[in-house]
């Protein structure tokens, strides 16, 4: 994947910015211009809002990945999962901060967002979302309490903010 496909998708990988049929409240992620759910899909043309999944849900189905993917070499083993929203949509992500042995169907998750992976030597560092256990979920529509990534390790991507100006 090139940097400038990757930062496209940025604002998706952060925000977990999906979309909310306004005719029939389906949720969709990523988003999608028009509803599938509604009986005349034409009735969902232009009525789709931008709607933020709250990042929490449950383990629908796990595997625990050894044979890691290339860039993916030093985190195995690691648990891959399905995950369903508290709103609908089902996101497939990586769940960590726990021993593989624990995870479990059903259990709760929030969505965390984490260096995904480094791509080759120039270090071009992917960020994206993961899972952590949640023993509760807080309710929030936007409960996250991961800071950002530290922009200097974001070596690759423009860096907005600086005092350098
Ligand atoms: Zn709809």
């Amino acid at each position: 994947m090139t940097i400038a496909r990757f930062w496209r998708e940025t604002p998706q990988r952060y925000n977990l910015g999906g979309a909310k049929c306004t005719v029939c409240q389906t949720v969709y992620f990523p988003p999608r211009s028009v509803c599938p759910s509604c009986a005349q899909h034409r009735q969902s043309l232009g009525r789709l809002e931008p709607f933020h999944l709250s990042g929490e849900g449950e383990v629908v189905t796990f595997s625990v990945v050894h044979d890691a993917a290339e860039g993916f070499e030093m985190q195995v083993p690691y648990v891959l999962a399905i995950v369903r929203t508290k709103e609908g949509p089902q996101l497939t992500g990586q769940v960590v901060d726990v021993d593989p042995s624990e995870v479990k169907i059903g259990l709760r998750v929030r969505a965390t967002f984490r260096k995904l992976r480094e791509e080759g030597k120039a270090g071009v560092i992917h960020y994206g979302y993961k899972f952590t256990p949640a023993d509760e979920w807080d309710g929030r529509p936007d409960g996250r309490s991961t800071p950002a990534p530290v922009a200097s390790e974001v070596q690759s991507a423009p860096v907005g903010g600086s005092a350098s100006a």
